[in-house]
């Protein structure tokens, strides 16, 4: 389908196309819509889908630029693909003027506190360092309208389990989850289970 079939705003549309996107890929046709009504999702799809556009589209859709609060968080395995989701939020957002920020391990800490003064709107991290922000208070939650659990699957094989459901207890229950994994195994289910409300599941 079209990225004009969305009801997409035009700032939105815009960045799609300076992104050279011109049809939405299977997982966008089916996620789009799904995260824009504001219900949870489980979605499941191999990298290479363009699952990260499937859901930076509807997220970066629902953010003001006069926000000064974190209000989406994206859980990613690795610093490689946080970086790599953070890069492409930022350009989606781009012509809304949305911040967004990489939390990974192995950066340094000043920097990324440096980083949050900014008042980024957008997280996107790894558990690990997600956490140590939160227990330091340099990160807060309370105010967290959307979370994305992006390759869960790999985030659980990674030893995840325990840092995920931390931080998930610590975000209002009143939010919308979207959760995306290549492999449904019954640990993935579990976690769906205890942390989302009556997804909706899409696969490609
Ligand atoms: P992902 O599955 O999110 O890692 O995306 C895989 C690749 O597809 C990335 O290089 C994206 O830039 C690209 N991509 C995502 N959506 C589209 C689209 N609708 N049309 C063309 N390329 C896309």
């Amino acid at each position: 389908s079209k990225f004009t079939d969305f009801g997409l705003e035009s700032d939105v549309l815009q960045a799609i196309s300076q992104l050279g996107y011109e049809d939405a890929t299977p997982i966008q046709s089916q996620a789009i819509p799904v995260a824009l009504s504001g219900r949870d999702m489980i979605g499941q799809a191999q990298t290479g889908t363009g699952k990260t556009a499937a859901f930076g589209i509807p997220l970066v859709s629902k953010i003001q630029a006069t926000e000064d609060r974190i209000v989406t968080l994206v859980m990613t395995p690795t610093r490689e693909l946080a970086i790599q989701v953070a890069e492409e939020i930022e350009k989606l957002g781009r012509f809304k003027g949305l911040r967004s920020l990489a939390i990974y391990g192995g950066q340094d800490i000043g920097r990324q506190i440096r980083g949050l003064r900014r008042k980024p709107q957008i997280i996107i991290g790894t558990p690990g360092r997600l956490l140590d922000h939160i227990n330091r208070k340099t990160i807060k939650l309370e105010d967290v309208q959307t979370v994305v659990l992006d390759e869960a699957d790999e985030m659980l094989d990674m030893g995840f389990m325990e840092d995920i459901q931390s931080i998930l207890s610590l975000v209002p229950a009143e939010r919308q989850t979207l959760l995306f994994s290549a492999t449904m195994p019954a640990n993935i289910q579990r976690l769906a289970q205890q942390f989302l409300r009556t997804p909706e599941h899409i696969s490609v």
